[in-house]
């Protein structure tokens, strides 16, 4: 039967089983949500997985171009975080790993979306945040890891680690493709990295001084352009 390659599946990944009667409608819908969290949650961090992110940006990048709202996307990297691999192993890198993404998702808002995108690397997708928000929340989420002491294994010091943040805002009323504000914001990564790391560099942008009615407008004009 599929459902037990399903079970199988869960098992091995050391998802939690529901506690419901087996095969129950309850029990169902149990091992459903766990297949969603297998498909879309990275196992390490239990963060948004690569997959996931990509269809919340593009679903971002829409909702900006309906709605004219100001939406981030911050892309962090630890800082030679292959140093921590090496001198103190994996293990321990992963355990670093973890206490970054607990920080991380402890500094933002419910509505954010934190992502595990690559090994020692993540992304947020910021709704709804305009500049001087998106500068405030990078720098708390960059002093958070750096105040961080970070235990993974007894009888060994406390580890500490600084990451890098670069920051793009999505082009407002106009149609963007995720894959160029990725790599905007990726470019501001790269120049924080450059700049000596810690620290986080965010494109510079100017909030939108359109009223709402000339939103409403453009927006009527950019319907009617594509009927
Ligand atoms: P930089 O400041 O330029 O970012 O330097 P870095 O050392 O952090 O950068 P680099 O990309 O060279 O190193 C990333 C390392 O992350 C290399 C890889 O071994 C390690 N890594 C990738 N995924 C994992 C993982 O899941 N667990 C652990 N422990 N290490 C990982
Ligand atoms: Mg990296
Ligand atoms: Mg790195």
């Amino acid at each position: 039967m599929r459902l037990d390659l399903a079970l199988q599946l869960l098992q091995q990944a050391g998802a939690m089983l529901p506690d419901a009667e087996p095969y129950s409608e309850a029990w169902l819908q149990g091992i459903l949500d766990a297949l969603c969290d297998l498909s879309s949650k990275d196992a390490l961090t239990g963060l948004v997985n690569r997959r996931s992110f990509e269809m919340a940006l593009g679903r971002e990048v829409d909702r900006v171009a309906r709605s004219g709202e100001p939406a981030l996307l911050l892309v962090l990297d630890i800082d030679h975080f292959k140093a921590v691999n090496d001198t103190h192993g994996h293990a321990a890198g992963d355990q670093v790993i973890r206490a970054v993404a607990g920080a991380i998702s402890q500094t933002v808002r419910p509505m954010d979306t934190v992502a595990r995108v690559g090994g020692e690397e993540f992304a947020i997708i910021l709704p709804n945040c305009p500049t001087s928000v998106g500068v405030v929340v990078a720098e708390r989420i960059r002093q958070r890891v750096e105040a961080m002491a970070i235990s993974v294994a007894t009888g060994v010091d406390a580890l500490r680690c600084t990451i890098s943040i670069g920051g793009a805002f999505a082009p407002q009323w106009v149609r963007s493709s995720t894959l160029i504000w990725t790599e905007r914001a990726d470019r501001q990564l790269y120049r924080a990295k450059a700049e000596g790391r810690n620290r986080a560099c965010l494109e510079s942008h100017v909030d939108s001084l359109v009223s709402a009615e000339e939103k409403g407008m453009l927006f009527a004009v950019t319907q009617q352009d594509s009927e």
